[in-house]
């Protein structure tokens, strides 16, 4: 609708979006420009308070061109809940839970998966490709079953049975790859030049992925936004959803923004400590919190400069503690979310000092805790 171009972050390319294009040719990764004049004309405050609180409210600010091929399961338009015995425990006064764990399939990669799905169908796709951790392979599997899309999906050996279950049911085909999500995500490249459209943590997604920061700015003025860092589209997303309610004069607040990674996987986290631009592939990756094991993040460069530009910090944690904060969230708070989701709370316990006790702080928690179970 109000999609401009593609721009490449790293060398400023521009694409047109009428083709299907998935990075730059430099190898950057390609975000997807609005003409936010037109929007501010077509979207207002007065829209938002006609609608009901869901991902597809914010419409005008998605790329997806016909309203037909819009694939609902009901994602987004999520809780935000006060915590009360952790925020205790720790002397935080205001301290929320962005309980992404709701979504269709139990995890925050249904927004992407939508948009997603969304445009392969405006572009005429039949037959998609995606590697996947599992959590987005679950996700892109319920939405292309009922969009009638063919699906193969490539997941490294270590991912759990039950997300392999979830994407099974939905009638994807399965590929197991030899090594890490990288390796898979080289083989979906291989497979889209034989005519596969491509899913993954390509510019579309994050498109999806940025009403969560639309929702929380909705919810709550935020100081800061903290969230588990994998391949850095959420983060990034975030930033970007908050970033556009300003321009369009909807917000005027810039909540800081906090990437935690797990300790056996630190790329973004250490280019900002080594205060680089440019963030380093890690060569052994080694965490239990699978959905951030992402040795070569595709949009950590981007995930590193909205934690700068935000004025947020990035940091890293063990596994140990993130298995105690996943924990912690169960037992204290009645919320059962995966592991990768106790990366969040870990990194807000270590690093509590920069947490001001009035701060309205926001944890996202990425995914359902039955996404576990081996
Ligand atoms: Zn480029």
């Amino acid at each position: 609708m109000f999609e401009k171009s593609f721009l490449c972050e790293k060398c400023g390319e521009e694409y047109p979006t009428k083709d299907i294009i998935y990075r730059c040719e430099c190898g950057g990764s390609l975000d997807v420009k609005y003409d936010y004049i037109d929007i501010k004309e077509n979207f207002t405050r007065k829209d938002l308070d006609t609608r009901i609180f869901s991902h597809h409210r914010y419409r005008e600010l998605l790329p997806v061109n016909k309203k037909e091929n819009i694939i609902s399961l009901g994602e987004g338009g999520t809780p935000l809940l006060k915590s009360k015995n952790i925020a205790e425990q720790l002397g935080l006064e205001e301290l929320y839970f962005k309980l992404e764990n709701v979504n269709p399939t139990g995890s925050f990669k249904d927004r992407g998966s939508s948009v997603e799905v969304g445009k392969a169908l405006d572009h005429g796709a039949e037959k998609v490709v995606l590697a996947s951790t599992g959590n987005m392979g679950a996700s892109i599997s319920a939405y292309t079953a009922k969009a009638g899309l063919e699906t193969t999906i490539l997941v490294p050996e270590k991912v759990s049975k039950i997300k392999l279950e979830q994407m099974k049911r939905h009638g994807s085909e399965i590929q197991l790859v030899r090594g890490d999500y990288s390796a898979a995500a080289e083989k979906a490249w291989e497979m889209m030049k034989k005519g596969f459209y491509l899913m993954g943590d390509y510019a579309y997604r994050g498109e999806g992925e940025k009403t969560v920061g639309h929702e929380i700015i909705e919810q709550i003025d935020a100081d800061k936004i903290v969230m588990p860092v994998g391949n850095g589209t959420l983060m990034h997303s975030i930033y970007k959803g908050i970033d556009e309610f300003n321009k369009l004069g909807l917000s005027e607040n810039t909540p800081e923004m906090v990437g935690i990674q797990a300790r056996g996987c630190s790329t973004v986290s250490e280019a900002f400590k080594e205060d680089s631009k440019r963030i380093k592939k890690v060569e052994i990756v080694d965490t239990q919190a699978s959905a951030i094991a992402c040795a070569d993040p595709l949009d950590g460069d981007l995930a590193l400069k909205a934690i700068r530009d935000s004025g947020g910090f990035a940091d890293s944690v063990t596994d140990r503690k993130i298995r105690h904060a996943r924990d912690l969230l169960a037992r204290e708070e009645g919320l059962y979310v995966e592991i990768t989701s106790g990366a969040a709370l870990a990194g807000i316990i270590e690093n509590l000092e920069k947490f001001g006790k009035n701060e309205k702080v926001v944890c996202v928690l990425t995914g359902h805790g039955l996404k576990d179970l081996a």
